[in-house]
């Protein structure tokens, strides 16, 4: 078994677990006080002090093999490869007397385009995480199994920053040269995931001229596939569930040049802040044997989960194979998206719940990636947030912006007759503060409605700011809530806010200056006829 993880330079271990089945996974986990079971069979654990993933200690490894071609800033930290080769040998030291679970595992539905994944981990529901989330192998992982990648995880080793190069004790570094990932000092299991997808997000457009996607994916009884961007919390994983279409994946796939897209992943990974059966069913009995709930905590005197609490965070989440969906896909493939919504949570209540969007508007929002989140448990703050984050997701790319945003053109001008919708998931009414969010079932119909055809012949207008074109009416959802300013208590307060918002818009696309074409800056919001109205 030793022999497996020598090309990982560890040859000591007090005991190697490879490939356990959950339920072995499960019982490891509880004999090692990692976690316990709730009344539905989960198994409930703690990430720790951490309990999102920490992007300013992720860092990539700057080689001559990435020089050149990473986007190097605050996003893909540069790592010195020495730093690198000490880090790892002070990991594999740590490691030398532990029990290891180690996991083997693919990354990419499509057998084309997919990696061999080899994990190492110092906690059993760490393994758990990875047999969920990444693609489940038959016997093949259990004899000769050569990875393309690799992850080494362990929480309880802390980096020396003054000796290792790190920022604070905690780390995630992909280096693509060796082929490695290396975690420690945090229990975050999402590092694992998202330390994957920026590898894919590297080697599938340099390589395989594949379009990686940060979106969730569905398809329906005729085949027509939908894709949804979004930022975190703005409905990708609880919208792609949907009784009457097929699940493809909830957060990341791969769009390839023959013309079909992929799922990244073998599982979903949902928030379950304020869960309820009643609006999400298929999430809800996802939770059972087998599954992960993270920072939760029991209703007292119960091993009910009372998903209402944040006393740990507001960042609560469950992990399960995607085969707890009913209607999941598998393998997770499909064809070219007929449909493409971009999400977003806008707190300031300005964007309309569902708009059509032109060539100009999708490129400009895509590269532009707006949301706004509400400050959550942070004492005092009130005002929304705004966050623009390239290609709904650019935390995760390491190539520049424009390299996906151009692929998605080309792709775009290749399927003509590709609809996209800008789809608010926030606030409507007025601003987080005075507005609500908007109603999920709402949201769903308007969804469905678009997905049926039904918005294609409705009466639009321009949004007299942003442009895209507003629907005047929408199967199940009241007509007043499809204009943002008419909801508003005061129209002249919209107004303002509107403006505010695009200007912040105009701002922000001052750094894609190179890459604004005409053709995009006909989808930027016209703060200057606004002022002059
Ligand atoms: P991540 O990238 O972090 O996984 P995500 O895009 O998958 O984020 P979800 O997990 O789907 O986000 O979170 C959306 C949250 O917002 C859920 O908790 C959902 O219940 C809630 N919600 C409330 N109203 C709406 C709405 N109108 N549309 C979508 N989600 C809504
Ligand atoms: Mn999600």
């Amino acid at each position: 078994m030793l022999a497996r993880l020598q090309p990982l330079g560890i040859s000591q271990a007090r005991e190697i677990c490879l490939n356990l089945p959950p339920a072995a996974l499960v019982a490891e986990a509880l004999q090692n006080g990692e976690g316990t079971l709730t009344d539905t069979g989960a198994l409930m654990a703690d990430t720790g002090q951490f309990t999102g993933r920490s992007p300013k200690d992720r860092f990539v490894v700057r080689d001559e093999n990435t020089a050149a071609s990473v986007w190097w800033g605050d996003i893909n930290i540069p790592f010195d490869p020495t730093k690198f080769e000490q880090l790892h040998q002070k990991m594999v030291a740590y490691l030398a007397d532990k029990k290891l679970y180690v996991r083997e595992a693919y990354a990419g539905a499509n057998a084309d385009y997919q990696l061999k994944l080899r994990v190492v981990n110092e906690l059993a529901w760490h393994n758990l995480f990875c047999y969920n989330m990444f693609l489940r192998p038959g016997a093949e992982a259990d004899t000769a199994w050569t990875p393309d990648f690799s992850i080494i995880c362990a929480p309880g080793f802390e980096a020396d920053p003054a000796v290792d190069g790190t920022r604070q004790k905690n780390f995630a570094i992909i280096d693509f040269t060796r082929k490695l990932i290396l975690i420690g000092g945090t229990g975050y299991a999402g590092e694992m995931k998202k330390g994957i997808f920026g590898v894919l997000n590297y080697l599938l457009p340099h390589e395989r001229a594949t379009l990686p996607m940060h979106c969730s994916a569905n398809v329906g009884p005729a085949g027509d596939t939908a894709i949804f961007f979004g930022l975190s919390g703005t409905g990708k994983t609880t919208l792609s569930a949907d009784p009457q279409r097929g699940l493809i994946g909830d957060d990341e796939h791969g769009w390839t040049p023959e013309g079909t897209i992929f799922n990244f992943e073998g599982g979903c990974y949902a928030k379950v802040i304020d869960l309820s059966r009643e609006k999400e069913p298929e999430i809800w009995d996802a939770i059972r044997f087998g599954a992960i709930v993270e920072n939760t905590r029991f209703a007292p005197g119960t091993h009910t989960v009372d998903y209402a609490n944040k006393s740990v965070t507001e960042n609560t989440r469950t992990a399960y194979p995607i085969s707890f969906i009913p209607n999941a896909v598998e393998p997770g493939v499909a064809g070219a998206p007929q449909h493409i919504f971009f999400l977003t949570a806008d707190a300031f209540g300005v964007l309309p719940p569902i708009s059509k969007l032109d060539k100009s508007h999708a490129m400009y929002h895509f590269m532009s990636g707006y949301t706004a989140k509400v400050a959550g448990t942070e004492m005092g703050i009130t005002e929304p947030q705004t966050t623009f984050s390239a290609c709904f997701g650019q935390v995760f790319l390491p190539l520049h912006p424009t390299r996906y945003a151009e692929m998605l053109g080309r792709k775009m001008d290749e399927n003509p007759n590709i609809n996209v919708w800008l789809v608010n998931t926030g606030w409507t009414g007025g601003s987080y503060g005075t507005g609500s969010r908007m109603k999920l079932g709402y949201t769903r119909a308007m969804i469905t409605a678009a997905l049926a055809g039904q918005l294609t012949d409705v009466p639009t207008h321009a949004h007299p700011i942003f442009g895209v074109q507003v629907p005047a009416a929408v199967p199940g959802v009241p007509a007043e809530l499809l204009n943002p300013r008419g909801t508003w208590a005061s129209p002249a307060a919209y107004d303002q806010t509107a403006a505010d918002l695009a200007q912040k818009f105009v701002k922000n696309f001052e750094k894609y200056a190179d890459f604004a074409s005409a053709d995009i800056l006909a989808g930027e919001p016209r703060v200057a006829t606004v002022l002059a109205s």
